[in-house]
């Protein structure tokens, strides 16, 4: 079987499960029935309320993150499946400068602490030969896509 971004070990974080929405999507097979989920306001999908995984209100983390790590790993919606760090690192290094500072100001694309983290496991990709198991192209059109868009009010 081809490698893919699995293959980018991430070394006992969890940092995706913490302060991150996790958008819900049913038409990849994820089942609302089965998940604790909200609607939220969504930078990738303007104008809209979107399904997202709940978070505990005093820490920000998924509520499905335990101690022992995801409760529901065999069942974890198709964004924990397919998201890496280091993916959304690269994505931003081939945006241009311009484009970059966009999503910078508006401040609600990403977030700083996982892409410190995703800038650590690009590089360790990066050591281990692994960089082309990363495919940004559809990460690089969703960036250009919000980047376009108008800049929400600042709440
Ligand atoms: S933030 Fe990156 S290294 Fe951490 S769990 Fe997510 S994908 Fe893995
Ligand atoms: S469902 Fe599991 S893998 Fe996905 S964010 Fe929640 S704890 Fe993390």
């Amino acid at each position: 079987m081809p490698l893919d971004q699995n293959a980018i070990p991430c070394d006992g974080c969890i940092q995706c499960c913490r302060n991150d929405q996790v958008i819900l999507h049913p038409d990849a097979g994820d089942d609302l029935s089965f998940y604790r989920w909200e609607p939220i306001a969504s930078a990738l999908y303007p104008g809209r309320a979107v399904p997202a995984l709940r978070r505990d209100p005093a820490t920000g983390d998924c509520v499905y993150l335990t101690e022992a790590g995801c409760s529901i790993h065999d069942r974890r919606p198709a964004v924990c499946r397919r998201f890496h760090c280091a993916r959304t690192a690269l994505a931003l290094e081939q945006l241009s400068g311009r484009t970059r500072k966009i999503l910078r100001r508006r401040g609600d694309v990403y977030d700083d602490a996982l892409l410190a983290r995703g800038k650590d496991r690009l590089q360790r990709a990066r050591d281990l030969g692994l960089e082309h198991v990363l495919d940004t192209a559809q990460q690089v059109a969703a960036f250009e896509r919000i980047a376009a868009l108008p800049v929400p009010k600042k709440r």
